[in-house]
């Protein structure tokens, strides 16, 4: 569900009026940086999650990507905040976004005015209602992620997103709810828009950033979460069989939040069904995320008391 104000260089507009030119250089040439934030119902109101890490991100991908952003980090962080404010959400997804825009046509780009946008939508599970609960049905994908010196992974740059979609895309002609797209040397890199956890014999995986991930903010809250409770963790790269002698596995990201995945290549995970370190950290995560659980990590925004920032 759309919004009634999105946020547009410094101004409130309403959403109808949110337009940009045929000629817009991101349009022809992938060239925009974008985040996405969840902001959760909490008994004082909306907080945003980990608005800083989400924003710092967003400057380093432009940073990466080449592009100046006409704003600085703690005024994009104050107009994520504003814009949920202003558009009187309990909850919603967040969705910041730079963008070169009209000017030369040229592929070089520098030129072009930046523009940066804010917007937010009511959203729900992205992998379906029953995905939290129940896990869901993945492929291998037959696209790879790109090579370590073609694209920059690390960076939320709109153009490397054709890759997330043929991955989609070709899970959803499947029937599968997600693809894991494997690096250019074989091993395990990422989902579509998730970071995979793979746990076999109580020893957590997870691949890094040289296996051509988006280092999730999502990822680091797991992280942090399973090393509170115990678990090891292992960075080391994560061969596709792995995947199908599993005990659990189960993707992170904002959207997809903590996705138990049931099967692989139709190879049940474990019993699958979630298992328990899967639902040790979504336990603890929603309990964190829905402020039923004191925030010990300081992981919270409130929307009505910007200060407390992450
Ligand atoms: N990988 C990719 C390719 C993504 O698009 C996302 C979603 N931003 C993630 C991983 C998960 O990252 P985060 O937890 O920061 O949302």
């Amino acid at each position: 569900m759309p919004s009634e104000y999105i946020w547009r260089n410094g101004e409130f507009i309403k959403w109808e009026e949110a337009t940009v030119h045929v000629t817009a250089h991101a349009l022809h040439y992938g060239s925009s940086v974008f985040e996405g934030v969840r902001a959760y119902a909490t008994p004082q109101g909306p907080a945003v999650f980990r608005l800083q890490p989400h924003t710092h991100r967003l400057m380093n991908s432009c940073k990466i990507a080449r592009i100046e952003v006409p704003f600085s980090e703690e005024e994009i962080n104050n107009a994520i905040v504003e814009t949920i404010r202003r558009n009187g959400h309990e909850s919603c997804y967040v969705r910041p976004l730079v963008f070169r825009s009209a000017g030369s046509i040229g592929v070089e780009g520098r030129k072009n005015p930046v523009e940066v946008v804010i917007f937010t939508i009511e959203w729900g599970r992205y992998l379906g209602n029953e995905a939290i609960d129940n896990g869901v049905d993945v492929q291998v994908s037959s696209w790879r992620r790109m090579a370590p010196d073609t694209f920059a992974s690390m960076a939320k740059i709109g153009g490397q997103y054709v890759n997330s979609q043929f991955v989609s895309m070709e899970a959803h002609d499947n029937g599968f709810a997600e693809g894991i797209a494997l690096d250019v040397s074989g091993y395990v890199s990422e989902g579509a828009g998730e970071n995979l956890f793979v746990i076999i014999d109580n020893v957590v995986y997870t691949p890094g950033v040289w296996q051509s991930i988006l280092s999730g903010v999502t990822r680091d809250s797991a992280l942090t979460i399973l090393r509170d409770l115990g678990y090891s963790i292992r960075y080391e790269p994560v061969a596709r069989e792995m995947l199908y002698i599993a005990d659990e596995m189960f993707f992170t990201g904002t959207a997809a939040e903590i996705t138990p995945i049931r099967s692989v290549d139709r190879i049940p995970v474990g019993e699958g069904k979630p298992g328990p370190v899967t639902k040790a950290v979504q336990k603890e995560f929603f309990a964190i995320t829905s402020g039923q659980k004191p925030d010990p990590y300081g992981w919270l925004t409130l929307v009505r008391q910007p200060e407390a920032a992450d």
